[in-house]
């Protein structure tokens, strides 16, 4: 299970006490009763845990001198000095497939969807982002499952203690949390990826005896001893005059439309909202919303189909080969990956693969005023992750496709219809299945089938 990061912020528009999930697009204030939009997670956010290592000084003496007591020579304490380490901390959700062995002899006829498994698990790995060579210092010191972080800014831990700059580039920091080979990579990529750098205390505890004088390094958050037998000054010896780093925060935007100044529902999970307004579709930018392509696939108007649903997919323009060898021309094809909430990532390869082998011919209409307001719920998956698996999804050579390099004024979400049989969730184009108990379902009410 990965640890859940709550950053404990202000308002901007109150100052009121904000608890914020680290990732989550939109928080409503209950004190002013604002609604914002929330950017920054894009960048490398530095947080510090806002604990009072400092008045725990008495207590660390206290460790050291019963450590102390366990040696045979006499020492004393010379002074105790608190410094704060950064750690990187990068976590995610790693999707991977898994060729299914079980029948080797049908895998060499089909290179199919249903040969292949999917397997996810969570990332969540911390390392110093420091250079302190011979510290056995490999991780954060907090063993909870819930993380609770301030947004750390120049300045402010240096009148609590000794802060240690950062001299490990992000590339780098990729490179050892995710391996050399992330990003071409054929079988896996990382989802929901977010690296960010947390000051962690650790003291300094200096030791003189008749002939030998040495350190002990204590984590100040678990309060135990790293090492009892460091040389002596190591963190004081070690402090370096860091690069003035910049520290990229979290921004708060109102929560309307850019487009008509309607107000925006707060739903922490979504990452692209629709304005009920005027129908535009908003994706969470760098820096506010910005503008995505948005259009509803209609369903097929001879079919006699229950109620739908509309499920939102990223559409990616690629270029299919079987095509373009038999033609001799460019096939323009389409790769689809779903951007809904889904229980089991298998469902998001499933369908990916289904619509990009069967390339159902869309009916696109706008989002516009036909459609009653809670029609078209917002989707949760980000464009970059929607890219990190089309990417996959060629690399892994089982579309035979070539995604086509796209600006970012060609984004679009394109939602699909959908209807419910038995326990299964089924597409009105292709009526594949998905078990209902793997997705879950946005919080809309069932519609009339949509037809021109
Ligand atoms: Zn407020
Ligand atoms: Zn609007």
């Amino acid at each position: 299970m990965s640890s859940r990061v709550f950053i404990n912020t202000e308002c901007s528009q109150c100052g009121g006490s904000l608890n914020l999930e680290e990732g989550t697009n939109a928080v409503f204030c209950p004190y002013c009763g604002s609604s914002f939009l929330i950017t920054g997670y894009d960048k490398v956010l530095s947080y510090y845990i806002p604990r009072n290592a400092e008045e725990r000084r008495t207590a660390v003496q206290a460790l050291s001198q019963r450590y102390l007591l366990t040696l045979t020579d006499h020492y004393r304490i010379a002074a105790v000095n608190l410094f704060y380490l950064p750690f990187y901390h990068l976590r995610g959700k790693i999707f991977q497939l898994v060729p299914d062995h079980q029948d080797d002899a049908l895998v060499l006829h089909s290179a199919d969807a249903n040969r292949t498994q999917v397997k996810t698990k969570y990332l969540d790995k911390s390392f110093l982002a420091t250079d302190l060579e011979g510290l056995k210092l490999y991780s954060l010191g907090v063993r909870t499952s819930v993380l609770q972080l301030k947004l750390f800014k120049k300045g402010t831990l240096r009148d609590k203690g000794n802060v240690y700059p950062v001299t490990l580039d992000i590339e780098r920091a990729l490179e050892i949390g995710l391996g050399k080979n992330h990003k071409t990579s054929a079988d896996s990529c990382v989802l929901s990826r977010m690296l960010s750098i947390v000051y962690a205390p650790v003291w300094e505890v200096n030791v003189k005896g008749i002939n030998r004088t040495f350190s002990i390094i204590i984590d100040a958050l678990g309060e135990t001893i790293i090492e009892d037998q460091a040389p002596f000054h190591f963190l004081t010896d070690h402090l370096t005059e860091g690069i003035s780093s910049t520290f990229p925060t979290i921004s708060f935007h109102a929560l309307t439309c850019p487009n008509c100044g309607w107000d925006i529902p707060p739903d922490p999970k979504l990452y692209v909202f629709v304005c009920k307004n005027c129908h535009w579709v908003w994706e969470c930018g760098v820096d506010g919303f910005r503008e995505t392509r948005g259009a509803i696939a209609t369903a097929p108007e001879e079919d006699e189909l229950p109620q739908l649903t509309y499920f939102p997919f990223w559409i990616f323009p690629a270029q299919r080969e079987n095509l373009r060898r038999q033609k001799g021309k460019t096939a323009i094809a389409k790769l689809f990956i779903p951007a809904f909430k889904v229980r089991d990532l298998s469902v998001i390869y499933r369908l990916a693969t289904s619509f990009t082998n069967v390339q159902p011919e869309l009916d696109l209409m706008p989002l516009s005023n036909d459609l009653p307001a809670a029609q078209v719920e917002g989707a949760v998956m980000k464009w970059e992750d929607a890219r990190k698996l089309a990417d996959l999804l060629v690399r892994n050579g089982t579309k035979k496709v070539h995604l086509l390099p796209q600006g970012k004024p060609s984004r679009q979400l394109v939602w699909l219809p959908f209807y419910e049989k038995g326990i299964y969730l089924r597409d009105a184009l292709l009526h594949s299945g998905i078990q209902k108990a793997k997705i879950r379902p946005p919080n809309i009410p069932h519609l009339s089938p949509l037809t021109r």
